[in-house]
């Protein structure tokens, strides 16, 4: 089961990586890199990154949220709050520092 996962991914990425040789032009690549867009926005209203699994998001339920960016000052969705990585940095301090009492 598990190997007949494992096969198509690494065929996959064989073939992106032939894919990049191929076209060979390095001032293309850096405008893409530099270009990063994810498909998820941030869920902190003030916030304008991804909340992109590949972008190093995560998922916060609406209490959590509500800690850090108070009521309104997030958007759910389906009863998660997404945020992006700096915001759950942000939001991990802040919990951190709420349980030292
Ligand atoms: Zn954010």
């Amino acid at each position: 089961m598990n190997r007949a996962l494992v096969h198509p991914i690494m065929g996959f990425k064989a073939k992106a990586r032939k894919h990049k040789a191929d076209s060979g032009q390095a001032d293309q690549s850096v405008v893409k890199k530099t270009k990063k867009e994810g498909e998820i926005p941030c869920g902190v209203n003030t916030c304008d990154r991804f909340a992109d699994k590949s972008f190093g998001g995560r998922s916060l339920s609406i209490d959590n949220a509500i800690d850090v960016w108070g009521d309104g000052g997030y958007t759910e969705r389906k009863g998660r709050v997404r945020v992006c990585k700096s915001c759950y940095r942000k939001w991990k301090k802040d919990s951190k520092a709420e349980d030292t009492y």
